[in-house]
C-alpha cells in the first residue's frame, strides 16, 4: 500500500498542513494517480478564507494532471473509450456526480447534482480524490480523460477547472457570432479561457478590463484587442466609459463575467449592448447581493445566463483544445509559478496576492 502526502485545510484561517496517509491498491472500477501538477485555484484561495462554506478538514485542490499508477481490474479505457494503461497522462476535476437524482437523470445536467464532490470532503486520512496529493485515487465513475503524450501537461493544468467551466458557459451562452464585440470582465483563468474561446469562436473586438499587467498581457497573447487597466481606471465609471469607447459608444454584444466579485454584476450590465448576452461565470462563490432594475433588461432585451461547474464532456473538449491549439497560442506559458507540495501555503497565498497567473503545486517537485 502506498503512502501518500496531501495538503489539508484543517480551518479556514490557519495554514495548510502536510498530513500521509495509505492510498490502497485501486479495486473494480478505481484509478491511482501519480499527480504531476496540481492547478492552484482561486475557489481554493477562498476555502483558506472561510469564503467558501468549509466542510470540515480536507485536502485542497480540484485540478489534475497525473500519471496513472495503477488500474482497477474493471479499467481499460478512460471516460471516452480510449485504450488506458499504467504511465499515460490524465486530466481530472474531481467531480463526482450520484447519476441518482433529478439533476443527474432527469434534467441530464450532471453539473446540478447536489452530490458532486462527497469524496473531496471526506476525513483528509481516506485516499484523497482531491489533487494536492502525491497520490490521487479516483473513484469508479469519476470521469478522466488521456493526455496525448503530443500535448504539454502545462497546456491542460494553464486553466485547471476554468476552461470546462468556461466551455461549458460557452455551450449555455449558445456561443459567439464572427464579429461579435466581446467583454470579458476578470483576467484570471477563467477570463483568461474566455478570451481564448471567443478568439476562437471568431469574435471581433474583445476588450478585457482586469489586471493586473502580467495577466493584461497574456490576455492579448490570446486574442484580446483591447484591455482596460483597472489601476488605470480604478471605479466603474471609468470603466464603462473605457468600454463604451471601444465599442462605439454602443456596448457589447457579449459580456462575460469572470472576476468572482460581485461589484462585477451591475458594471457589466451596463457594458451589454441592446440586445447583447450577460453570461455570469466567476459569480459562483462570491457572497453578497446586487440590485437590478428589470425594466432595463426588458427594454434593452436583455438575456442573463448563468453558468456554473462544468460536465465531463467540457474536461474532454479541454483536452482537445490544449491538443490542437498549445502549438500557435502560448497556453503552457499561462503556468507562471511552480511550487513544491510542502508549500502549498506560499502558492495560495501568491495566488490571494495575484502575484500568479497561474500557479500549480508539483508533488515530485524538488
Ligand atoms: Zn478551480
Ligand atoms: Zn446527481
Amino acid at each position: 500500500m502506498r503512502i501518500a502526502k496531501r495538503a489539508v485545510l484543517t480551518a479556514p484561517g490557519s495554514p495548510v498542513e502536510i498530513w500521509e496517509g495509505p492510498v490502497p491498491t485501486p479495486a473494480g472500477g478505481d484509478v491511482v494517480v501519480s499527480v504531476e501538477m496540481a492547478g492552484v485555484c482561486g475557489t481554493d484561495h477562498h476555502y483558506t478564507l472561510g469564503e467558501v462554506a468549509f466542510p470540515g478538514p480536507m485536502v485542497l485542490g480540484h485540478e489534475g494532471i497525473g500519471r496513472v499508477e495503477e488500474l482497477g481490474p474493471d479499467v481499460n479505457t478512460d471516460y471516452a473509450g480510449e485504450p488506458i494503461a499504467p504511465g499515460d497522462l490524465v486530466y481530472w476535476v474531481p467531480l463526482k456526480p450520484c447519476h441518482r437524482c433529478h439533476a443527474c437523470t432527469v434534467l441530464e445536467d450532471v453539473s446540478l447534482c447536489p452530490h458532486l464532490s462527497p469524496g473531496r470532503f471526506k476525513d483528509p486520512l481516506t485516499p484523497p480524490i482531491a489533487t494536492y496529493t502525491e497520490y490521487a485515487s479516483l473513484p469508479a465513475g469519476l470521469s478522466f480523460f488521456r493526455v496525448p503524450e503530443d500535448t504539454p501537461p502545462e497546456a491542460v493544468i494553464a486553466f485547471g477547472c476554468a476552461m470546462p467551466t468556461m466551455l461549458h458557459a460557452m455551450e449555455r451562452l449558445g456561443g459567439i457570432s464572427f464579429g461579435q464585440r466581446v467583454v470579458v470582465q476578470g483576467c484570471g483563468p477563467v477570463g483568461l479561457a474566455a478570451v481564448m474561446l471567443a478568439r476562437l469562436a471568431g469574435a471581433g473586438d474583445i476588450v478585457v478590463v482586469g489586471g493586473p499587467a502580467l495577466r493584461l498581457e497574456m490576455a492579448k497573447r490570446l486574442g484580446a484587442t483591447e484591455t482596460v487597466d483597472l489601476a488605470a481606471a480604478p471605479d466603474a465609471e471609468s470603466r464603462i466609459a473605457a468600454v463604451l469607447d471601444a465599442t462605439r459608444g454602443r456596448g457589447a454584444d457579449v459580456v462575460i463575467e469572470a472576476t468572482g466579485r460581485v461589484e462585477a454584476f451591475a458594471e457589466g450590465l451596463s457594458m451589454t449592448a441592446r440586445g447583447g448576452r450577460y453570461l455570469i461565470v466567476g459569480l459562483w462563490s462570491a457572497p453578497g447581493s446586487s440590485e437590478l432594475t428589470p425594466r432595463i433588461v426588458n427594454n434593452a432585451n436583455l438575456r442573463i445566463i448563468g453558468s456554473a461547474l462544468s460536465r465531463p464532456r467540457h474536461l474532454h473538449q479541454a483536452v482537445e483544445v490544449a491538443r490542437h491549439y498549445h502549438h500557435r497560442l502560448p497556453l503552457a506559458e499561462v503556468v507562471s509559478h511552480r511550487f513544491p507540495l510542502d508549500q502549498a501555503q506560499q502558492a495560495l497565498d501568491a495566488v490571494g496576492r495575484q502575484e500568479t497567473i497561474k500557479a500549480v503545486i508539483v508533488p515530485g517537485h524538488q
